[in-house]
């Protein structure tokens, strides 16, 4: 039976109920955060943590707790579950009280819930790539929150699974921010090419490590927009997150990215990934 956290406390997953004027089930007025677990131990969970508080400034969302009380919560919550390998989800909403688009007048108890999933080691590892879809990016100008209002991302998604893709790849008027769910790189002549971090993407946790992996392998970055025809032209592509380390995109709708094979690049960076996961899991051991 699974354990999921309720607030600051252990529940089974049948007893854990939202009330239905929650503020979260009704604007999607809340902020969220998912990290990959190995060996039992979140992964990059500092920086999870960082963005966690970013987001509820952001929203003048006040924490229930502290972040340092909230990951031995969720260390908890792994143990509690006998989780190895898998994602923790967790997400916090303003409280549940009679619906008013404004803010509660008097303080009122935000609502955290956190839950697990069990998965293999490596199921987050796709190597020989994904095809994707270019899809329009209709959402909201404040995209650098990670908040529960995801409609326009899953719409997307749900546009590229339709047209048999993989993942979305949102543009703004032919300017490429990221994906539905996650960042998108590309190579042009040696050079790692990405959106900025600024209003127009979230500036994912794997975003930034793959990054530092750069910086480390002498890989030169250019944070910068590019078009869609930049993407179609590029040497490389690949999307980065929690859910698919550092995945090649082979295929954009009906063209092939160059040879329709993951790049050298592409692949440099994913190998330097996995001995960082490596790693990360032998540590945990000691
Ligand atoms: N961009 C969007 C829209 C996402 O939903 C995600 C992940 O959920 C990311 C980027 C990648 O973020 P991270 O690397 O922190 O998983």
């Amino acid at each position: 039976m699974s354990v999921i956290l309720y607030n600051d406390t252990f529940l089974t997953r049948e007893q854990g109920k939202v009330d239905m004027e929650d503020r979260g089930y009704q604007f999607g007025d809340g902020i969220y955060e998912a990290l990959r677990v190995y060996n039992g131990k979140m992964f990059l969970l500092d920086l999870h943590m960082k963005r966690l508080a970013r987001s509820a400034r952001e929203l003048r969302l006040t924490l229930p707790y502290d972040t340092d009380h909230l990951a031995e919560n969720l260390d908890k919550l792994i143990k509690e579950n006998k989780m190895e390998n898998g994602y923790v989800y967790f997400q916090i909403t303003r409280g549940a009280i009679a619906r008013k688009h404004r803010f509660p007048e008097k303080p009122i108890s935000c609502v955290l819930t956190g839950s697990v999933e069990e998965t293999s080691q490596d199921e987050d590892l796709h190597a020989e790539g994904i095809k994707a879809s270019l899809v329009d990016d209709i959402r909201w100008l404040r995209c650098d929150i990670k908040t529960l209002n995801l409609l326009g991302n899953v719409l997307a998604n749900q546009d590229a699974f339709e047209k048999g893709a993989d993942e979305a790849i949102l543009h703004r008027d032919g300017v490429v921010t990221e994906g539905s769910t996650c960042n998108v790189f590309i190579v042009k002549d040696g050079t790692l090419i990405t959106h900025p971090a600024n209003h127009f993407i979230l500036n994912g946790i794997t975003r930034i490590f793959v990054l530092e992996l750069a910086n480390r392998l002498g890989i030169p970055v250019e944070e910068r927009t590019y078009t869609t025809e930049e993407l179609l032209n590029a040497d490389e592509a690949f999307i980065t997150s929690t859910g698919v380390r550092v995945t090649p995109v082979v295929q954009i709708d009906d063209h092939l990215v160059r040879d329709g094979k993951p790049g050298q690049i592409t692949t440099r960076l994913l190998d330097a990934f996995n001995q960082d996961v490596d790693q990360f899991i032998t540590e945990t051991l000691v």
